[in-house]
Order: structure tokens, then sequence, then C-alpha cells
């Protein structure tokens, strides 16, 4: 028997189609995935392959529906034991949004392994088939099993928790700042250096399988002279606030005296890339800091809060512990 492997396509530039050998103008999630499979014939070499569209879209139309069924639909193949592991296509713009969510909600040790890429499937030396393959290699590898969802992109192993988006074009876009790569892979062979100590998959309490949507969420991001009267709205039509603070978390005075009155959930991020936020750099007593997450990943880990009804009172706890 072989290694079976779920491969489930989201679309991106990976299925992208453009003008033959460009890279600028082209349209993401065009091409299948059974059409990706077909034109990377080496696949075959590394595993039995099943593939599922489970849609075909840029990544920045993905949804917190399209999260919930993801997660709900790899907890169910996870249990056929001739699956090993799971690849996940997705457009590079939220792969790690996606990551994160996956990171907390699937309940398996089997790898859930993201790749995309930066050139779509038509332009010279295109990334994704490369990508692809050696997303697959990863996972079917000993080496990724209980480490929690990762991102395989140009030859490096990420972790969904650190993983970001660091350049618009190159093509080693994905990437991890600060905090490195979890390792690499040569040949279709797995080198790991680093494991993620947050955490992720088995040991995660966020359960998603009785939900369809999650809390709504917005990310404030301050600057001179930001409006504190758009802080002021958006926590009306919002179940939760993040605010990408400047520097280890700060913003004016103006802002303050808002955020002093928000009775919902505020979590305070840096803008700065490589950043952490600690409780003692707090502003104001009524807010959460977010660790090193990202605004984006630290909006995702407050929906999952909101949403499986974790007390204010415990949110720090939380945002230390995931
Ligand atoms: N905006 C597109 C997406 O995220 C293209 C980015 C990419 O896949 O590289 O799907």
């Amino acid at each position: 028997m072989r290694n079976k492997v779920i491969i489930l396509a989201t679309g991106g530039t990976i299925a992208g189609v453009g003008e033959d050998g460009k890279i600028v103008g082209y349209k993401p999630g065009t091409l299948t995935i059974d059409d990706l499979i077909a034109a990377t014939p080496k696949l075959k070499d590394v595993a039995d392959i099943e593939a599922l569209q489970i849609c075909n879209i840029n990544s920045d139309d993905i949804t917190d529906r399209i999260w919930i069924k993801l997660a709900n639909k790899i907890n169910e193949l996870a249990k056929d034991l001739d699956v090993v592991g799971f690849v996940i296509t997705h457009g590079t713009d939220t792969m790690e949004e996606t990551a994160y969510f996956l990171n907390l909600t699937v309940k398996t040790d089997k790898p859930v392994v993201f790749t995309g890429s930066m050139r779509p499937a038509t332009s010279i030396s295109a990334d994704g088939y490369m990508n692809l393959y050696e997303a697959l290699c990863v996972a079917v590898s000993k080496e990724a099993k209980g480490k929690g969802v990762l991102v395989v992109f140009s030859d490096c192993i990420f972790a969904a928790r650190t993983v970001t988006k660091t350049s618009t074009y190159h093509v080693t876009a994905i990437s991890s700042s600060g905090m490195g790569a979890m390792g690499i892979v040569r040949d279709g062979r797995v080198y790991l250096y680093a494991s993620p100590f947050k955490c992720h998959t088995l040991e995660s309490i966020f359960d998603v399988s009785k939900i369809d949507v999650l809390p709504k969420v917005s990310i404030l991001y301050f600057s001179v002279d930001a409006n504190p009267g758009l802080l002021e709205y958006a926590a009306k039509s919002s179940d939760g606030i993040v605010i990408a603070g400047a520097g280890a978390g700060e913003f004016s005075e103006a802002y303050k005296s808002i955020v002093d009155k928000l009775e919902i959930p505020v979590v305070v991020c840096s803008r700065i890339d490589d950043g952490i936020i600690l409780k003692e750099n707090l502003l104001c007593d009524n807010t959460v800091a977010a660790d090193n997450l990202s605004p984006q990943k630290a909006a995702i880990l407050l929906r999952l809060a909101i949403a499986c009804k974790v007390e204010k009172s415990h949110l720090q706890e939380i945002f230390t512990k995931y």
C-alpha cells in the first residue's frame, strides 16, 4: 500500500493563467487541481493522490465559511487510515491566515502542508510545479508529523504561526521574517531543524465542527493622526478589535481615550513585522497583548476565542499559549 495524500485546491497564482510567458496581469484560480497534477508527472512517484477542488479563487476572496469547511473536511478525511497527509494549494496573499486558522482547528497529527506560487502556471520558470512537488514530499514525510500546519515554498518549510508574505513579487515571498524557516527540502528529502512550540492541532481547544461562520473582528492600523472615529465606528459593528499599534503596540492619547471605553475585546499587536507585545507594554488595562502574532493572525485567534466562548479574563492566557 502506497502513501495516500489528499490535495485540497483553493486557487491562487499556482492555478493562474496569463499571457504566455508573462508574470503580471494573469487571472489566479483558473487551472483546476487536475490540470496541475497532470502537468507535474513526478508527483505520482511520491504518493497516491486524491484531489478535491474546494474552490478556485483569488485568495483575497477566501472567507470564514471556506476556512471552516476546510477544517471540517480535513478532520473527516484524517480518520482514513490510508491517508498520510494533506496538501492545500492556495493564493499567497492570505495563505498565512488560512494556514494559521487550520493550525488551530484541525485535529490530526498528519501533516497539513500549504503551498502556492508567485508566478502563474503559464509564466517562464513557473514556481508552482516545484512547490507542489516539495509540499507533497513534506506531506508524506515522517519528519512533518505532529509539527502543526506547515507551509512549503521555494525549498523552505515554515510553521503556520510565523509564516508571512514578505514581498509582492519575489519567488521567495513566503517567508518567516525574524523567525526563519523550520527546514528545507532538497530533491524531495525533508530536513527539519526546528519545531513549533506554541499550542496547535491536537492540543488546541478550538472546535469548529458546529459553526458555519466566525465572529467579526476589525483590524485598525495606527499611524500619525489616525482617526479615532474609525475605531469607534469599527467597534460598533464588530465583536472584537485588533489594533496594529506603532512600536511595541502604542498609539496616541486620542486613540487611548476611545480604547479605554471599549467593552468588546481589544487585542494589541504591532504594525512592525518583527514585533512582540507583552502585557507590560500595554497602554490600556482593558486590552490584551498579542505576543508576536501579526494583526491578521491575532484577528483569527480572537475570532476563534470569541466563537468558542473564551471568557474575556482568559484571553491573555490564550494569546500567550497559541
Ligand atoms: N492575489 C492572488 C491570490 O492570493 C495572487 C497571489 C498569489 O497567489 O500569489 O490568490
